[in-house]
């Protein structure tokens, strides 16, 4: 049986969650010692008991788990899962229809208004992305409703249970038919090789979409580009199959390579015409200065902390920096695309740090283009954290 906690919260948190904030955190809670086991549902009262929500305890990097009504008798149980899940597919029935794009986000967590796991859809595959062992207790309810709801090939999923939010090693199967790998995906008409079982990514960022279409479709006819942190490269693709002249793409991962060149090569795409290179970004800048070399288009997506031998990259305390150094090999009239997941800090920050980097280095600069998180990854106005995705297009002028 599933206990029932009940967490008193600090009157001055109380309107924050009257007026629909689904987080739990810890500094509104009074008796934190009374929470236990990880999958309780847990009810929210003020000071003075009166009812604030029902929600669950799951410990994860962002907090101690979501409330997921503010009904009092509501029940959460198989038929509240499905229902959620159920409305969650029905918002993206376009996507489901889109055959020139068949890799999208179906359940974005308190966005579809059950924190703590997503579900992406690869194909005919869906991915169940899990962020605590609290709502992995709830393993069966999610399972049940996709058995119910639509017709799948295979369910595949991601422990992400530590506290940092850290993938944990495993056979990622759950049920249906083992997919072969990779797994080719569209994304408006661009292929993408993907592996929903090795680690913790697939191969593909899902919500970049936009920002790679507005690559290829408006900012790649005969430029260069340089696209670091470049992952598997899927801005490069991108942008070669927009007409780029040339694509550069530095990662430090070795994996790096062999993962670039296999998804230039579903697209069709020489990668031999290609630059792959594997090395510090940090460094690549400091080479690309001192030779000179300058690129029309400059890709920037750290990860939000970076540590190598020699650098450590936090996207607050450096993202300015790292976009000085950009700045300086991008053309006049070039454009930096500049682009982070941190969730500490919001587009007005981001903001903040391109006007300070252009300031400093003397260079004037507009905002041609900007992005947040796209359609299918729904978020809620009383959760704007929820929106960590901020780019940016910045154009040298
Ligand atoms: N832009 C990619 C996703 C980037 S994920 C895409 O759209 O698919 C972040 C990447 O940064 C990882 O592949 C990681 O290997 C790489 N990385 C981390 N630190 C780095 C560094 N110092 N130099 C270059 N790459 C780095």
């Amino acid at each position: 049986m599933r206990k029932d906690v009940t967490v008193r919260i600090k009157n001055k948190f109380g309107k924050k969650y009257r007026q629909g904030y689904p987080l739990i955190f810890k500094e509104a809670i009074i008796n934190l010692d009374d929470l236990k086991e990880e999958g309780s549902l847990v009810t929210l009262t003020d000071e003075s008991g009166s009812y604030l929500g029902t929600g669950y305890y799951g410990l994860q990097n962002k907090g101690f788990g979501w409330v997921l009504s503010r009904k009092e008798k509501e029940k959460i149980d198989k038929t509240f899962f499905e229902k959620k899940i159920q409305s969650a597919l029905r918002v993206r029935s376009k996507f489901f229809e889109d055959r020139a794009t068949t890799a999208f986000r179906v359940f974005n967590g308190e966005g579809d208004g059950i924190g703590g796991f997503t579900i992406d859809f690869y194909d005919g595959y869906y991915l169940i992305n899990w962020y605590s062992e609290g709502i992995y207790t709830f393993k069966n309810e999610v399972v049940n409703s996709l058995e119910k709801l639509v017709d799948f090939k295979g369910i595949y999923e991601k422990k992400r249970f530590n506290t940092e939010g850290k993938y944990i090693e495993d056979d990622d199967f759950v049920t249906g038919e083992r997919g072969e790998f990779p797994l080719l995906v569209q994304e408006n008409g661009i292929n993408f090789a993907t592996d929903l079982n090795e680690g913790a990514m697939t191969g593909v960022f899902l919500d970049q979409r936009d920002v790679r279409r507005t690559i290829r479709d408006k900012y790649a006819q005969g430029k260069t580009v340089l696209n670091t942190f470049s992952y598997t490269g899927a801005f490069s693709v991108a942008a070669a199959i927009g007409g780029a002249a040339k694509t550069t793409s530095v990662d430090v991962a070795n994996r790096s390579l062999q993962k670039t060149i296999e998804q230039f090569s579903v697209n069709g795409i020489d990668y031999e015409a290609q630059e792959i290179i594997v090395e510090d970004a940090f460094h690549y800048f400091k080479y690309a200065k001192k030779k000179e070399k300058k690129f029309d288009l400059v890709i920037l997506d750290p990860p939000s902390f970076a540590r190598t031998k020699k650098v450590k990259f936090s996207a607050a305390k450096d993202y300015k920096k790292l976009l000085k150094e950009a700045a300086e090999i991008t053309e006049k009239g070039g454009v930096i695309v500049a682009s982070t997941n941190f969730s500490g800090f919001g587009m007005g920050k981001f903001k903040q740090f391109a006007e300070e980097a252009f300031k400093e280095l003397g260079e004037k600069y507009k905002i041609a283009e900007e992005f947040s998180l796209p359609e299918d990854f729904r978020t809620v106005k009383e959760y704007p954290e929820g929106n960590y995705l901020k780019v940016l297009f910045l154009q040298k002028l």
